[in-house]
């Protein structure tokens, strides 16, 4: 029934949470070896705090961590460039898709559906992400951030996928884990709509046509 089926990124293919949660731990941890005064809680939590203020892509976290402790300049350098390190060494570690995306992805193609990403992440940390999970060939098209210059739920980058894919909104299912992003901008564009619950961290009232509780459930909702 659905000519091609849309997904997010970060939460829906890849387990970015737990990416998230381990690397921030690492970072914290190495932060104390070198030096910094202070507990793995605590850094830990200012490491959220700076995503949740700044966005949980942003690029100077660690910096803005340690600017908090007021330490001379070349120990503050040492502190942070261990956390980077940390946080980079545990990435390659622990970034994962879900249980079972590849073989799903690879069943929903066989059947002559079209599949492409649709992420408010920008162009190289998704290219970084997809060579480092394997997933970089498994795609019709990616769609990122940088090629729209909108965020979800603006119409931007739905259209851009419609666009690439040539059929009517109502033959396209979107996967997503973020309500008020994926779901009703996919909602509001007129594609079908599938909330990825295993990977939900914002709660809303924004309906989805369908939900999932791990990935291969997918399979199901096509039948
Ligand atoms: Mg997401």
């Amino acid at each position: 029934m659905f000519k091609a089926i849309l997904f997010d990124l970060d939460n829906t293919l890849l387990d970015f949470l737990t990416f998230k949660k381990e690397t921030a731990k690492a970072a914290a941890k190495a932060m104390i070896r070198q030096g910094l005064n202070a507990t793995e809680i605590e850094v830990y939590g200012k490491i959220f705090s700076v995503y949740d203020e700044k966005g949980i892509e942003y690029q100077k976290t660690f910096y803005e961590v340690v600017k908090q402790y007021n330490l001379e300049i070349n120990k503050a350098e040492k502190i942070q460039q261990a956390g980077i390190l940390a946080y980079l060494k545990r990435k390659f570690e622990v970034l994962k898709p879900y249980p079972s995306v590849v073989p799903t992805l690879r069943k929903i193609r066989n059947n002559g559906i079209k599949i492409g990403i649709v992420t408010d992440a920008p162009r190289n940390k998704v290219w970084q992400r997809l060579i480092l999970t394997d997933l970089e060939n498994e795609f019709d098209f990616v769609i990122t951030h940088s090629d729209t210059l909108e965020f979800k739920p603006h119409p931007s980058p739905f259209n851009l996928a419609l666009k690439k894919l040539g059929v009517l909104p109502n033959a396209v299912l979107f996967v997503g884990d973020n309500p008020s992003r994926d779901i009703k901008g996919a909602k509001e564009i007129g594609m079908k709509t599938c909330l990825a619950r295993y990977g939900q961290v914002f709660k809303s009232k924004e309906s989805a046509d369908y939900e999932l509780n791990k990935f291969e459930d997918l399979l199901k909702v096509l039948e």
